[in-house]
């Protein structure tokens, strides 16, 4: 079996728009070339023939050419007729192209199989790929498609690609990966789906296929070229990789991958961290840790863990016998899992952390300097939790507000401080005001749950939310003279204890945060 290579589709109407997207391919780092014929608006064999001898020409010899004229029942663009479709694949296999793709269901008709049979006789350099597409959900029998693939043409690489509907639906393609003893293709389409993209690399796949960028991908879930090698480092992708992930619902939005990726590249280290998109509940993110410990193989090591799995994660690793750092347990929720060769767990939470260094280091003061000091919480929820037990521990004299006064209550009484409601912030005396609401995260910049007569100058004010990294609240705060802490300066301490648990490493705490302020610009 070979090394992976990412292949880029070019899918265009015409033979000179598609000429052209190939140049724009093989300058972005495609390391193959996949031309969609299907896309063709006249599909001609001539035409065809051109356009692969030209591609295999420019692509040199390190870079296959694959022709593909999909059926539209398995994804074609154009509903072109069978006969034209069969003299597109002769004709790129004469023109020298390395593979055609052919659909299993197709080449099951001889009408089809013999002339692309007797066109590969003559073109030793071809290879066929017979391909299955299960366009809405997984195959109900994968590995019995898989010998039946193999059965209808042994020197075929067999190439099957279903959607995936949850991120456990993934699993069964990186076990028939796992298992092929052959050259061969599979991954799943849609986002669900996406880090098989990436995971083929690691199990050896013949392809993975990336688009040119987002608003060219040919398939659902297809990650841009640039983003799999730079963001998701994918040359560094081999069967040594230790995967590493952010665990949440949603995560499209996260700088994690940002920040990990970056330090993980700077030590060169063989690891990679990737969005795990668990959508659901308990259950869902139950099965897929079960999934992931199951398959040593995978080598994942380590999560970061977002909402709405917080509190979950802890229920796992408590049934399944793990250890739960006692911050974690007191706070009640866990933001860091690592898991050992055997499958064996530890979690911890670094929101705590991450928070108190924040305060700590801005405002210049040791922990000691806060005992006795009246802190305004606001928020009720996971952030609140920690931070709440993070000056609760240090010996603050907090107070909590929230919009629902029922679970302010509840945090004021787990922790032993005091509550209120939100619209009593308009007489807070407290000289630190931390914001643990959603409110001012992107898009609703312009809302903030503090009143700006409510800061003096007199105040240290820090807002947890890092997107964008200067709020409202804190721009109104900045206004009135008072000591700003913003939420990057968090996400960064936690990202570094984070790496400091995935990997027994310290961090580049000066690239975290500029690689964060870019991801933040282009976000
Ligand atoms: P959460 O558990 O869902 O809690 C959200 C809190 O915000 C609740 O107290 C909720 O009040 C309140 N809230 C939401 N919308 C509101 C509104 N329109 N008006 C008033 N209150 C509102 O979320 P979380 O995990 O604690 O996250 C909260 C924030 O922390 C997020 O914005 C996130 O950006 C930030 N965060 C920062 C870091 C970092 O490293 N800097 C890390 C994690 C999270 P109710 O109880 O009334 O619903």
């Amino acid at each position: 079996m070979s090394d992976t290579r990412i292949v880029v589709p070019i899918m265009a109407p015409t033979p000179k728009a598609m000429a052209a997207l190939v140049e724009k391919a093989l300058g972005a780092g495609a390391e193959a070339i996949e031309l969609r014929v299907d896309a063709l608006t006249s599909l001609a064999g001539r035409a065809v023939e051109t356009l692969a001898a030209q591609t295999r020409q420019k692509a040199g010899p390190s870079r296959p050419v694959v022709v593909t004229c999909r059926d539209h029942r398995e994804g074609g663009v154009l509903d072109h007729p069978l006969a034209a479709r069969i003299e597109a694949w002769v004709s790129a296999i004469r023109a020298g192209s390395d593979y055609i793709d052919v659909e299993l269901e197709n080449f099951r008709l001889v009408q089809v199989s013999r002339p692309v049979r007797e066109a590969l006789a003559q073109a030793p350099q071809a290879r066929l790929i017979l391909s299955s597409h299960s366009m809405t959900g997984p195959f109900a029998g994968l590995q019995w498609r898989y010998d039946q693939t193999v059965a209808a043409y042994p020197a075929a690489v067999p190439k099957l690609i279903y959607t995936a509907n949850h991120i456990n639906d993934c699993f069964d393609a990186l076990d028939l990966l796992r298992r092929a003893r052959q050259d061969t293709i599979t991954f799943c389409m849609g986002p669900a789906g996406w880090i098989t993209r990436l995971l083929a690399k690691k199990l050896g796949g013949l392809f993975t296929y990336g688009s040119l960028e987002s608003a060219a991908a040919t398939a659902p879930g297809q990650i841009p070229i640039d983003q799999m090698k730079g963001l998701y480092r994918s040359d560094a992708i081999d069967g040594d990789t230790e995967f590493f992930g952010l665990i949440g619902d949603p995560v499209g939005h996260s700088m994690g991958p940002v920040v990990h990726n970056a330090c993980f590249g700077q030590l060169n280290m063989n690891r990679v961290y990737l969005p795990l998109w668990v959508a659901g509940g308990p259950e869902e993110l139950f099965a897929f840790l079960d999934a992931v410990r199951a398959r040593a193989w995978l080598d994942f090591r380590g999560f970061s863990v977002t909402l709405p799995h917080k509190t979950s994660v802890l229920e796992y690793a408590r049934v399944n016998g793990g250890t739960v750092e006692g911050l974690a347990a007191r706070i009640g929720a866990v933001n860091t899992l690592l898991l050992d060769r055997q499958g064996g767990i530890k979690a911890f939470n670094t929101d705590y952390v991450g928070a108190m260094e924040a305060i700590l280091s801005t405002l210049k003061i040791g922990r000691g300097d806060l005992k006795g000091r009246p802190v305004a919480v606001v928020g009720a929820g996971g952030v609140a939790r920690a931070i709440v037990a993070g000056l609760c521990d240090a010996g603050a004299r907090v107070t909590i507000y929230n919009r629902t006064v029922s679970k302010a209550r509840a945090l004021a009484g787990e922790f032993g401080c005091t509550h209120a409601a939100l619209d009593e912030l308009a007489n807070v005396k407290a000289g630190l005001l931390v914001n643990c609401t959603n409110m001012g995260m992107h898009p609703e910049v312009d809302a903030t749950p503090v009143p700006a007569e409510v800061l003096r100058p007199d105040m240290a004010v820090f807002d947890t939310v890092y997107n964008p990294a200067q709020t409202q609240l804190l721009r109104l705060a900045a206004q009135k003279g008072a000591t700003c802490i913003d939420g990057v300066a968090m996400f960064v301490n936690q990202a570094r204890a984070q790496f400091r648990l995935f990997t027994g490493e310290e961090a580049d705490t000066a690239l975290m945060r500029q690689v964060v302020a870019r991801g933040l610009e282009g976000a």
